[in-house]
């Protein structure tokens, strides 16, 4: 499989992310490209880790109950992004953030992608209820 990957210089990479979050590092947000989970560089901070990370690892590395444990730096490289040569994760929509769930039916919690201002329903990875 061939991925079509979008390459920046580290310039240019940097000034596509002040157009869409500004200059502030934490409010930056990164797709993650395994598990499609919305990592912000503030859950990055609050997790104890470097916001840094929030490009190149997904946050379940820091924060079990979140996300997955992907590298993009790892032995398999599935990234569509590319800076100066390096994989790293996409950047995510500005209006989309993913929010930690729970189910009130089997209290199973999981991660969602929500988009500013919709109402989405949601079916629950255990149960399959619609929450
Ligand atoms: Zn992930
Ligand atoms: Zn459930």
């Amino acid at each position: 499989m061939i991925v079509e990957r979008r390459k920046y210089t580290k310039t240019e990479w940097l000034a596509e992310g002040k157009r869409r979050f500004g200059t502030n590092f934490e409010d930056y947000k990164f797709v993650c490209p395994r598990c499609g989970r919305v990592n912000t560089g503030k859950e990055f901070r609050e997790a104890g880790a470097e916001p840094n990370a929030m490009y190149c690892e997904c946050i379940g590395r820091y924060d079990e109950s979140k996300g997955c444990d992907w590298a993009a730096y790892g032995l398999f490289d599935i990234c569509t992004v590319e800076v100066d040569g390096q994989p790293v994760f996409d950047f995510a929509d500005t209006e989309t953030q993913s929010v930690t769930i729970s189910c009130p039916h089997c209290k199973e919690s999981f991660d969602v992608v929500v988009t500013e201002g919709e109402k989405s329903t949601y079916c629950c990875p255990k149960c399959k209820a619609k929450i």
